[in-house]
């Protein structure tokens, strides 16, 4: 059977990693940390996995927390004044594409204990570029899945695909326990369990989400992203987890005031529940050639690279992940050449990527005339909020409308008469 290796632990490796394995493949997979470390380290990310993404972790039968973890029902989102006044406000139920965030620490190190009892060879050991020489020669095919790890910088920048020079946002994260956070509606006005957005015009954004942890089991999950040099630009002070509670207060305080109590009584869920940091977002080549002219291949983050904050890092990697298993079974035996890597990659950019990419790059400017024209219609039409907020699920569905006013009133009509 033919040799797959996988460098990276994370969403897109593990998955991979498992589909191939399911297939009856050779798969190795080198990962920079044991599972022991993963679960003992500081909270990674935050990402909710709508359920497109969730239904391929179930088919791969690695949905362990499905039925303990809470749901993300739909999503509630105000868009407010730079002094914390609300503006508008839409609102929509994600129904059958519901999702739910896991703790990474705690998914990521259950998997990798279970993937050599499916027959997977794990090596716990960061992997270096001349490694990869080493793990090239003995392997088919070789993918690189080390997210913002230094060596995704192997791949070269696409530069016609990529939109930022510098960090879009300064990101910090928490994950908090508390008396008004958790259970089926902890916001009395949203009739479900939310995904709770803030847009704050000139400020940035934050985002509480239903989080799934070890620690606590129901949590929520608070992502803050700032303007860099803006208002909100205060967590990179940070030193600790009690600071990034402090400042995240602070900020609530200033910019949805209405939110804060929820916070009353709020903890860290655990004393590394917390992150803070920016990277640039970066679209890479999908090819790597090696010295030697052996070839590697980038997958999730490190080959589409996006700011979280239409939430679709780990949505892509697992799209990508799928995408991958499917053609690597389609090319039988034949050889896993650049023409393959590139045409595969190419596939996914233009059936998937390209729109996940767009989309997160329009949220982090303010909103142009269809968007505005739609998310207006959103407020008072119901139907258009719920078509809004799946859009989440596959990103494609905001195309044509996003970019053309004509197509945006069109979407908005037949939304309004399919009520
Ligand atoms: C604060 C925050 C919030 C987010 N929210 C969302 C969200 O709501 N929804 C969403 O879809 N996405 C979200 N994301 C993005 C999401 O977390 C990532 O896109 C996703 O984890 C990418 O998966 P990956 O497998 O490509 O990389 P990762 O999950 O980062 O995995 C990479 C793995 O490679 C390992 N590694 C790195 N270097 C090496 C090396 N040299 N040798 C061996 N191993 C190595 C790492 O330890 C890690 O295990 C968020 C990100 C952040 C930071």
């Amino acid at each position: 059977m033919r040799q797959i290796s996988l460098i990276g632990g994370g969403q897109a490796g593990l998955l991979l990693g498992f589909a191939l394995l399911e297939k009856g493949y050779d798969v190795s997979l080198y990962t920079d940390r044991s599972a022991e470390q993963v679960s003992n380290s500081r909270l990674p990310s935050t990402p909710f996995l709508f359920d497109g993404s969730l239904q391929f972790e179930r088919e791969l039968g690695l949905n362990f927390w499905e039925a303990a973890a809470p749901w993300g029902e739909g999503m509630h989102v105000d868009f407010r004044n730079p002094d914390g006044s609300i503006a508008f406000t839409v609102q929509g139920h994600l129904g059958e594409l519901r999702g739910q965030t896991i703790d990474q620490r705690l998914k990521f190190s259950r998997w990798l204990e279970e993937f050599p009892r499916r027959g997977g060879k794990l090596q716990v050991r960061p992997v270096t570029v001349a490694n990869l020489e080493e793990i090239a020669a003995d392997s088919d095919l070789t993918l690189v899945a080390a997210g913002k790890g230094v060596i995704s910088g192997f791949f070269e920048r696409d530069d016609e695909r990529s939109e930022h020079r510098m960090p879009p946002r300064h990101v910090s994260a928490i994950a908090l326990t508390g008396p008004k956070l958790l259970g089926a509606r902890p916001w009395r006005r949203i009739p479900f369990r939310p995904l709770r957005f803030n847009f704050v015009a000139g400020v940035g954004e934050f985002f509480s989400l239903p989080f799934h942890t070890q620690a606590t089991g129901e949590a929520r999950s608070f992502l803050f992203e700032a303007i860099p040099g803006g208002p909100m630009d205060r967590f990179l002070e940070a030193e600790s987890g009690a600071d990034m509670l402090r400042i995240a207060r602070e900020v609530i305080a200033a910019f949805a005031p209405d939110d804060l109590h929820h916070l009353d009584g709020a903890q860290l869920t655990d004393a590394n529940a917390w992150l803070k940091g920016s990277f640039v977002p970066t679209v890479r080549k999908p090819v790597g050639h090696l010295p030697s002219g052996r070839l590697l291949m980038a997958l999730g983050d490190t080959a589409v690279l996006n700011d979280p904050i239409a939430g679709q890092g780990a949505n892509n990697a697992t799209r990508m992940a799928r995408h991958l298993a499917r053609e690597i079974v389609a090319r039988g035996g034949a050889p896993f050449d650049a023409a393959w890597m590139q045409s595969t990659f190419e596939e996914f950019w233009n059936s998937s990527a390209q729109y996940a990419t767009a989309f997160s790059n329009a949220l982090l400017k303010p909103p142009g005339a269809p968007v505005a024209e739609v998310l207006a219609a959103a407020t008072v039409h119901p139907p258009v909020a719920d078509a809004f907020v799946r859009g989440f699920d596959n990103p494609r569905n905001f195309w044509p409308w996003i970019a053309d006013l004509e197509e945006a009133r069109r979407f908005i009509e037949q939304k309004r008469r399919s009520a």
